[in-house]
């Protein structure tokens, strides 16, 4: 029988094997990283799941079924450094919580399996989603992670070596999603809109996508005393005015976007003189391609006209981006119904954190997550909280959309 509340009991447990007063310090590849992936492992036991880890260290619990079309289930037990205590290692465990309720009855009609992602947060090298990016068979970029090292000076290829996964050989985790028919994950919402709403759990439609550029201002460097107001190039008038277009673009725009300058870089940067040259990390956001393409041509008109306006030059520098990643239709519907039938209503909601999910549903398995409540919205912290009620709904909701899912496809086969 499930048991919802067993699975907070182990959360805490977790926490106080792998926590500190700082928080959860359960970063990958790291030995408590691992004393957490063995603790897992001893929660499994008694059930039939039989446990492997894959060439990108993934870890995975396989409880055989009439077909080997599978089910997964997934999570990340790695946390960053003074982390909270759910990020990621909820949805792992409220993962065992479920195979534990399937084990108990008879065979399922298809496989169903627990996956615990490797490095998840990217906490120690700065790459996110290396297991699941290895899995999806999107990992690309090997040869610049070879070049990453830690703030000790550790290799990431020495890091991971300790667990027996090599770069060169980490791709062959794609194998582990041959079969998967579906992909479930839930997590924690990690921003605030369900507890203003005063909901306990939503579904969530896709993660954003994301655009990320520099936008960098030149005017010229003047003395703060000597030039006149009307003879200045000041390339930190075109940037400040760009930080307030954006949010205006954002609002234009609308369903969901989201629109952020992270960082300006003035230079020469004291008070004597006229800001020269300045830096803006420009991050933009949407569910939609074509909305989230509007924003970006829409920054880059302003900045032109700011520029014009203030004399001064503008140029754009790509970063980083990626697309949106559309979770399917038929799960969000059956995610849906179960958060209606455990906690009476749902909503529907995009994220604005990619999570290992993006991975899975980019390699073309239907998708879907859920998302509980966050207390104040906080996560990456200590502070980082969930009330138990909405944790247990959040079980029972993960449990009854496992077997709709499951319903769902052996109805298939
Ligand atoms: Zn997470």
């Amino acid at each position: 029988m499930l048991d919802p509340g067993r699975t907070v009991a182990e959360l805490r447990e977790l926490q106080e094997l792998t926590g500190d007063e700082n928080g959860a310090q359960r970063v990958a590849w790291t030995d408590t990283w691992q004393r957490a992936r063995e603790w897992l492992g001893g929660k499994l036991d008694g059930t039939r799941a039989e446990e492997k880890v894959d060439a990108a260290g993934n870890q995975w619990f396989t409880l055989p079924g009439d077909s080997e079309r599978a089910l997964l289930i997934g999570g990340h037990i790695d946390s960053v450094p003074n982390g909270g205590w759910l990020d990621g290692a909820l949805n792992v465990m409220a993962g065992v919580e479920v195979l534990r309720r399937i084990a108990e009855e008879r065979t399922p009609s298809v496989t169903v399996r627990l996956v615990n992602w490797a490095d998840e947060e990217g906490a120690r090298f700065g790459r996110s989603l290396f297991g699941s990016s290895a899995a999806a068979g999107s990992m690309a970029d090997q040869d610049e992670l070879r070049k990453r090292k830690d703030a000790e000076g550790v290799s990431l290829p020495d890091a991971i070596a300790r667990f027996d996964v090599d770069l060169d050989t980490a791709l062959e985790a794609r194998s582990e999603l041959e079969n998967a028919a579906a992909y479930l994950e839930l997590h924690i919402e990690q921003g605030p809109v369900l507890e203003a709403l005063d909901l306990p759990l939503g579904v969530v439609l896709g993660t954003y996508g994301v655009e990320r550029h520099q936008v960098t201002f030149r005017g010229q460097a003047a003395h703060a005393g000597s030039t006149p107001m009307d003879k200045r190039r000041d390339a930190l008038a075109g940037a400040a005015r760009l930080e307030l277009e954006i949010r205006e673009i954002a609002k234009r725009i609308g369903g969901g976007a989201v629109c952020t300058i992270g960082g300006v870089v003035t230079k020469p940067g004291i008070v004597t003189s006229v800001v020269e040259t300045a830096e803006c990390l420009l991050d933009q956001r949407h569910l939609d391609a074509v909305q989230l393409a509007e924003m970006l041509s829409n920054a880059e008109a302003a900045s032109r006209r700011f520029a014009e306006d203030e004399n001064i030059e503008v140029e754009w520098e790509w970063i980083w981006n990626i697309e949106p990643i559309l979770f399917d239709e038929r799960l969000i519907e059956l995610a849906d119904e179960s958060i209606r039938e455990v906690a009476g209503s749902s909503h529907r909601l995009p994220s604005g954190p990619l999570h290992d999910a993006a991975e899975v549903a980019r390699a073309g398995v239907p998708t879907v997550m859920l998302f509980v409540q966050s207390l104040r919205g906080l996560s990456h912290t200590k502070l980082e909280d969930t009330k138990e009620e909405h944790l247990e709904l959040a079980v029972q909701a993960l449990d009854r959309l496992a077997d709709k899912t499951l319903a769902m496809l052996g109805g298939e086969a």
